[in-house]
């Protein structure tokens, strides 16, 4: 197990996430504002995994945000894999994914899933579209509207949107956190193996301790607003992943050391500057 910041291969190579020096000032409304980043580093390497981990308020969707070319830095920079959020969005190699699945209410399944290629005015490729559905198991679905079908179907068909344009960067903001624990199991496991069929450089927001461990390459643990990493865990479990090592001491160990960067030894959450 292994404890660094600053000091990874993508730093040097500029492949992968690669922020450097960012910071997020939002205008409040008096002349007032509000900084959620301040000075945040990051790297990652090209097709890796990695979880971002921290309290609600930290600036984890800012730094998601600002990826996706949502927002704008107000200092810093943002790359991924040597290109701007806005250079990846024109060439539509973002996929995005939020905790509120954003599906068209009046379209189907499919539809949904096709809207992207309209958006980036291609023609629909509908054989990668027909396997994306049975990828995310929703083939009997596939015609269904949003409202007839579960919570964690609706998650599955907006993470198959996401994937549809098969982006080289993916963008998770807490995808399953409004679903039941049981469903979000099954649902990583399902993000797992699309993730292993589909490598692209992936950002998930979460703020499961377990889900991050058992997903990511590695856990960025920030600490309280304004959001810094505060440490980085690189995790060295083998791939396949399967659920059976959850429950053994590595994984265990990785849990306790990213709870106490969370919330200290003794319990308790830092308070935000
Ligand atoms: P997290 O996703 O870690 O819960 P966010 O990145 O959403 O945190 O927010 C970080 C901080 O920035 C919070 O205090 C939030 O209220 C503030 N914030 C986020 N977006 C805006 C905005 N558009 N205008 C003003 N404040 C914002
Ligand atoms: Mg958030």
């Amino acid at each position: 197990m292994s404890n660094s910041t600053h000091t990874d291969a993508g730093a040097l190579t500029g492949t992968g996430i690669h922020i450097s020096s960012l910071s997020k000032t939002f205008a409040l409304r008096g002349g007032k504002s509000l900084t959620a980043l301040q000075d945040t580093d990051l790297h990652t390497d090209k097709g890796s995994f990695l979880a971002l981990l921290g309290p609600s308020g930290c600036g984890k969707s800012t730094i998601l945000r600002i990826l996706a070319a949502l927002e704008h830095p107000s200092s810093g920079t943002a790359l991924v894999d040597g290109e701007t959020p806005d250079q990846l969005r024109s060439k539509s190699e973002l996929g995005i994914a939020f905790q509120d699945h954003a599906l068209l209410p009046w379209r189907s399944v499919r539809k949904n899933i096709e809207l992207p290629f309209e958006v980036a005015r291609r023609p629909v490729d509908h054989d990668y579209v027909d396997e994306l559905i049975s990828l995310v198991g929703l083939k009997d679905f596939a015609n269904a509207k949003p409202s007839q079908l579960s919570g964690g179907m609706r998650q599955r068909a907006s993470i198959a949107r996401a994937l549809v344009l098969k982006p080289s960067v993916l963008l998770l903001d807490e995808p399953f956190g409004a679903l039941d624990d049981m469903t979000r199991q099954n649902l990583n496991l399902e993000l797992l193996r699309i993730w292993t069929e589909k490598p692209a450089t992936t950002l998930l927001v979460t703020h499961g301790i377990s889900e991050a461990i058992f997903l990511a390459d590695r856990v960025a643990v920030m600490s309280p607003r304004p959001g810094r990493i505060k440490a980085i865990l690189e995790i060295d479990l083998p791939r396949p992943r399967t659920p059976d090592m959850m429950r053994t001491p590595e994984f265990h160990a990785y849990v306790d050391q990213a709870s106490e960067l969370l919330f200290g030894s003794d319990g308790r959450a830092e308070a935000e500057a």
